[in-house]
């Protein structure tokens, strides 16, 4: 091989890659170590036998490597010489470590009419780790938003009127709970918190609470409000529900914020050939974030993905967001650095038509009755009797008891949503 031409193809590859990895940025300029010589040309066309072995890498067939995986080789690679490692640990001893509670093994639902195990990250403990991560926690919208354009889902009329944010802090870091009696710094008025909201106020978002005096409702910043030493007034349907958590958070000293979520739920191929080898993926982003953080790939989180015939998510994953709804979790907040209490609920799912048929035990497309939401036949010009969780059960019961199919009521017995 002609030497010089390697010479000049070496320099022209070094270029590129220290562009991307920037390993020793202090340690030389280009020309130094391109004079010195550092580089033999025993793995041309690389730099070295790292080099090699990461390209052999990224190549693999039998490894699956993405970008993430490779980027968080490159991050280790990168400790071992910022912190001048000489010793790798063995294996094994890596392998089979266990930290008493951090252990890393997933959580496992076993489907009882299959008798097997599905493994699946709670979503509790995706939140956890999420909210740990200051980036993540000081960017997260804990309060429905008031607002005369778009700002994302927490703008949204669901989480106005669904999703309750239970606590507000005054300034003097009381904490003060929906059901108090307040009175206005201000005026002096007196009245019952109805809901905290944050709305834009000279330019930074501010909280507020909606008070209902006994002449009206007024809106005011929970800063301006004096908590009164009365006891806790709340009615709602799900009294029971609030005034424990309220409880609880008064008794562990801690602040308690809400933390919906969203879950995505797509069929896709576990092979690359067009033969298709169906498995439904799940996962889960912060709904509280904005829109731009949510566009990011690292906003998405793995549930898990199961065969469909081998069960669903559904149970599980319902019931540890129930866990958290009801009885709230502590958890270490890194916004405030402290721990806080954290309450959850769904407040989208996002998923394709057929996928939300999927989720209604409804047929799709080839029903006679095929609205998921109503029960009008074919041409849908009119809203039909609305479909209902329990209507939906009384029909799956008849079917199941007659020989009559699916195809007239579009209900049919869906593995997906059980
Ligand atoms: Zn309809």
């Amino acid at each position: 091989m002609d030497r010089s031409f390697v010479k000049e193809n070496k320099v022209q590859r070094h270029d590129v890659w220290q562009e991307n990895f920037n390993i020793d940025s202090d340690s030389a300029t280009k020309q130094e170590l391109d004079d010195s010589e550092i580089f033999t040309d025993d793995y041309f066309p690389f730099a070295n036998r790292l080099e090699l072995l990461l390209y052999v890498l990224r190549g693999s067939k039998y490894h699956c490597i993405d970008q993430e995986l490779f980027k968080f080789i490159l991050h280790i690679i990168r400790v071992v010489v910022e912190d001048n490692i000489k010793s790798i640990p063995p294996f094994h001893k890596i392998w089979n470590l266990d930290i008493e509670g951090l252990e890393l093994k997933p959580s496992v639902s076993s489907n009882k009419d299959t008798d097997k195990d599905i493994f699946y990250i709670k979503p509790s403990s995706i939140i956890e780790m999420q909210l740990s991560k200051k980036n993540t926690a000081i960017q997260l919208q804990r309060f429905p938003r008031q607002s005369n354009f778009f700002e994302g889902q927490s703008s949204g009329s669901k989480w106005k009127t669904e999703i309750k944010s239970l606590m507000a802090k005054h300034s003097s870091s009381e904490r003060i709970y929906i059901g108090d009696n307040v009175q206005n710094g201000t005026n002096g008025e007196c009245g019952t918190v109805v809901q905290f909201f944050s709305q834009e106020f000279e330019n930074t978002h501010q909280v507020y609470a909606s008070v209902k005096s006994l002449t009206r409702n007024i809106s005011v910043i929970a800063n301006d409000l004096l908590k009164l030493d009365q006891t806790n007034v709340y009615e709602g349907d799900d009294v029971e529900r609030v005034q424990n958590l309220i409880e609880m958070s008064k008794q562990l000293d801690m602040d308690i914020y809400t933390v919906p979520i969203n879950i995505f739920v797509d069929d896709t191929s576990g092979n690359r050939s067009k033969k298709w080898n169906p498995l439904s993926v799940w996962t889960l982003q912060l709904a509280g974030l904005p829109t731009s953080e949510k566009m990011k790939k690292s906003s998405h989180h793995f549930i898990g993905v199961t065969k469909p015939e081998d069960g669903s998510f559904v149970t599980p994953v319902v019931n540890d967001l129930n866990d958290m709804f009801y009885e709230g979790k502590v958890m270490y907040d890194a916004a405030y650095n402290k721990n806080v209490i954290v309450t959850s609920q769904i407040a989208v799912g996002l998923m394709d038509n057929s996928m939300a048929s999927e989720f209604c035990h409804h047929m799709g497309a080839a029903a006679k009755e095929n609205c998921r939401f109503c029960r009008y036949r074919n041409n849908h010009l009119l809203i039909g009797e609305l479909r209902t969780k329990n209507k939906t059960e009384e029909i799956l019961k008849e079917i199941e008891n007659s020989t009559e199919t699916s195809t007239m009521t579009g209900i049919k017995k869906k593995i997906l949503a059980e």
